[in-house]
C-alpha cells in the first residue's frame, strides 16, 4: 500500500483493518504525530500475514517512556513480551520474542515477521515527534519524558507551555493537528482576566 493510500487516523485505519481491533483489548491511544507510522504498521502487518489472519488483534497501543507501545496477541496466544529498564541514561526496552511451536512453521514466520515490523516502527517512534511526526527526540520535563521536534519542544519550554488539556487533544482523532493549534493559540490569547470573569474570547 503506498502512503497516500494510507489511512490518516485511528478510526480510518480501524475500519481499514477491522480485524485487527476485535478482540479484547484494554486502551486503544496513538498520539497524533504517531498515527502515519502506526497506519503503515497496520498495512505492513496485513501484507505479512496474508490471507490466514492468526487472530492478530491489538491488545494495547500507548506512549511509555518516550515511545510508542504495540502489544498484540495471535488468538489468544499472547505476542512477545516486553521488559523497560529505566536505568540513568535513559529506558531500555528488551524483547522476549514469543516462543516457537513446534511444527508450525508458517505460523512461526508469520509471527516472527510481525514481531520485527512492530520492534522496527516502535524503534522510530523515539525519534517522532508526538504532536506532528517531525524528526524530535525525547526530552524530559517536570519528569516527563516526551519526544518533541525543536519547534514543539520550544512550545514546551515557553512561558505557556502545554495547555492542561493536551493529551486530551492529542488523543481525540478526530480533532486535527490544525484545529488543535487554533484551540491553543486561542487559549494563550485570551487574556488573564477574560479567564477570571468568564468572558468567551470569541475566536473559537
Ligand atoms: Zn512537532
Amino acid at each position: 500500500m503506498s502512503d497516500q493510500d494510507l489511512p490518516k487516523s485511528l478510526d480510518e485505519i480501524r475500519a481499514k483493518f477491522p480485524y485487527q481491533f476485535e478482540g479484547e483489548s484494554i486502551g486503544m491511544s496513538v498520539p497524533k504525530g504517531w498515527a502515519p507510522g502506526f497506519a503503515r504498521l497496520c498495512a505492513d502487518i496485513d501484507a505479512a500475514l496474508g490471507e490466514n489472519k492468526h487472530g492478530f488483534h491489538w491488545i494495547q497501543l500507548k506512549e511509555k517512556f518516550g515511545s510508542a507501545r504495540f502489544y498484540y496477541a495471535f488468538g489468544r496466544r499472547r505476542a512477545s513480551v516486553h521488559l523497560d529498564i529505566v536505568a540513568g541514561d535513559g529506558v531500555r526496552t528488551f524483547v522476549a520474542p514469543q516462543a516457537q511451536k513446534p511444527g508450525e512453521d508458517e505460523f512461526n514466520r508469520v509471527s516472527q515477521a510481525v514481531d520485527k515490523l512492530v520492534s522496527d516502527a516502535t524503534a522510530k517512534t523515539r525519534h517522532a515527534c508526538l504532536v506532528c511526526g517531525a524528526h524530535g527526540d525525547g526530552h524530559l520535563s517536570e519528569g516527563y519524558l516526551m519526544v518533541l521536534c525543536p519547534a514543539h519542544q520550544a512550545t514546551r519550554e515557553s512561558k505557556d507551555g502545554w495547555p492542561e488539556d493536551l493529551w486530551d487533544m492529542l488523543e481525540e482523532d478526530r480533532i486535527k493537528v490544525k484545529d488543535m493549534y487554533a484551540k491553543v493559540e486561542a487559549m494563550r490569547r485570551q487574556p488573564e482576566e477574560s479567564k477570571k470573569n468568564g468572558v468567551d474570547g470569541g475566536d473559537q
